[in-house]
């Protein structure tokens, strides 16, 4: 096998960075270009009057994916990155005035669902095990093997377990239902989708896997920040002899004969290439690096995710109610969801993810100041019946006066520094397709819930990473799908 090979890999987001790392560690020579003028993509920061805002994630998971980068090249994560895990996982508000605490500490957790009524704490751990159960198998085939498709899966699985061990026949919402009685917990639960912005009526019932996620693998938060993750791996990449080059976007990749031979910078330079690895989404790729509309019509069923309206707010008070993160959920959970992912609306009354890291991290914010992040999530770009400037701002307001009627008195007269993204800057600063933040999104008649394979299915050295592909959208995910990526190109390469 030539490890001599010079692979270029397009985009420097996490999806991106992990590429580079795990093929310069089995020796290739990794070009890595970024349009922006920082790496991390979507993991990104900005720091404005005082206050220190992670503009994208804020939840890390399956720290051990990270991890793997590290043992695999021979260094010990924790002397680049400094994470902790955070206590409640969660804060749960509801419009009745009550709340419910997600905790990693077994006594708590059962404390707050006796709450819930006699029965609750033992139909939360029977469905718990279920999660479990869907984890573990997920684990052994479609995360260690990277399978790309249904075929791939049952040829993996074979037919019976496919079928059965996945309930592939329900949808999230209804796996959750054969076990939680509680319309509260039901809620609750369903919102795990956040993770991977789609909704739990249309997602496949395997996507409970995610609270076996969080509660089996921990919550955690970064110390300094988030982007500390993405200057970790900018460390390990640089000493590893990743060429990293941003302000460098890529305008094409050349291809002859049915192989990418180089990419065209938008600078008018040319870098020839052995490989080439892709962490701008599929799609947008094939439309705007390979110039192919009709494959990039043919992947049309893999809809992009939702979008958010991201709100950054540096407040000048402490709101002593909030945890690190907190959800206000909407009374009307079906007609959210049906509005983002069905009728390209803003809701009436959506659910809210707010994060104020100030009670993990005091560093972020001035003293006696709290930053409130704000996610609502929202339908992606749809230039057919696309929304405005005028709706987005309404929503903003209908957002602010919920969480005020939610208890966060007067929060828009402590507002005393703002950032405010919508699908448009999204779409705008990281290419992402129409705006979409986790990628693909899952939905069982659609995809599976099934992303793009990682091999192009046309040109036989291009190969991409990311939330448009499989294993999906979050952090972890498009970490593995670097590492994955890895093993697909050492095994093309094997023959
Ligand atoms: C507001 C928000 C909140 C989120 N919350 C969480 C969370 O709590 N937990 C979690 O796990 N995940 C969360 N996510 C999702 C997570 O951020 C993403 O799934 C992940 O970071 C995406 O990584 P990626 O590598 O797929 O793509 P990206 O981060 O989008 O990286 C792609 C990179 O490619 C670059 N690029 C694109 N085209 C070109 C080109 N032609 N030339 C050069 N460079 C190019 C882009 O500039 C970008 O840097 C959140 C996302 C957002 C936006």
């Amino acid at each position: 096998m030539n490890k001599k090979q010079h692979i270029v890999v397009i985009g420097a987001g996490l999806g991106g960075l992990s590429a580079a790392i795990s093929l310069t560690t089995e020796g290739f020579t990794v070009d890595l270009l970024e349009k922006n003028d920082k790496v991390g993509g979507k993991l990104n920061i900005l720091e404005k009057d005082g206050f220190t805002f992670d503009l994208g994630p804020s939840i890390l998971t399956m720290p051990h994916i990270f991890q793997a980068l590290f043992d695999r090249a021979g260094k010990n994560m924790a002397d680049y990155i400094n994470i902790q895990t955070v206590e409640p996982h969660w804060r749960n508000f509801f419009e009745d005035g009550s709340t419910l605490d997600l905790s990693s500490d077994p006594v708590i957790m059962r404390q707050e669902l006796d709450k819930l009524g006699p029965n609750t704490a033992k139909e939360f751990e029977e469905f718990l095990a279920y999660s479990k159960k869907l984890c573990e198998i997920t684990e052994q085939g479609y995360f260690a093997h990277g399978l790309d498709s249904f075929w791939e899966l049952l040829k993996h699985y074979g037919p019976v377990r496919s079928l059965l061990e996945f309930d592939v026949f329900r949808s999230m919402d209804q796996g959750v239902r054969r076990f939680i009685k509680d319309p509260k917990l039901v809620d609750v639960l369903n919102y795990f989708i956040k993770y991977v912005g789609s909704s739990p009526y249309d997602a496949p019932a395997l996507m409970n896997l995610l609270p076996y996620i969080q509660f089996g693998y921990g919550l955690w938060y970064v110390k300094g920040g988030m982007y500390g993750i993405a200057e970790g791996l900018q460390k390990l990449a640089e000493e590893l002899g990743v060429n990293i080059r941003v302000n460098s976007e890529v305008a094409e990749i050349q291809q002859h004969g049915g192989r990418a031979t180089a990419v065209r910078l938008r600078d008018g330079s040319v870098i020839p290439a052995d490989i080439v690895v892709s962490n701008m989404e599929v799609i947008p790729a094939y439309k705007k690096l390979l110039n192919n509309e009709i494959e990039a019509k043919r992947l049309q069923r893999f809809e992009p995710s939702c979008s958010g309206l991201v709100l950054h707010l540096g407040v000048d008070t402490i709101y002593p109610q909030l945890a690190h993160h907190n959800f206000f959920y909407s009374d009307h959970p079906k007609e959210h969801f049906n509005a983002v992912f069905h009728d390209n609306k803003l809701s009436d009354d959506p659910t809210i993810y707010l994060v104020a890291p100030v009670k993990s991290d005091p560093t972020q914010a001035p003293p006696g100041c709290e930053i409130i992040k704000i996610l609502p999530h929202i339908p992606h770009l749809n230039p057919e019946q696309p929304l405005t400037a005028e709706d987005y701002a309404a929503l903003r307001e209908r957002v602010l006066i919920k969480l005020e009627r939610m208890g966060l008195t007067d929060l828009r007269k402590h507002i005393v520094c703002e950032e405010y993204w919508t699908p448009v800057d999204i779409e705008q600063r990281y290419y992402s397709n129409q705006g979409s933040i986790y990628g693909v999104v899952a939905d069982r008649f659609k995809n599976l819930g099934f992303k793009i394979p990682q091999r192009s299915k046309d040109i036989s050295n291009l190969y991409f990473v990311g939330g448009s592909v499989n294993p999906g959208g979050g952090m972890p995910m498009v970490t593995l799908s670097g590492q994955l990526v890895r093993d697909k190109i050492l095994a093309d390469l094997q023959g």
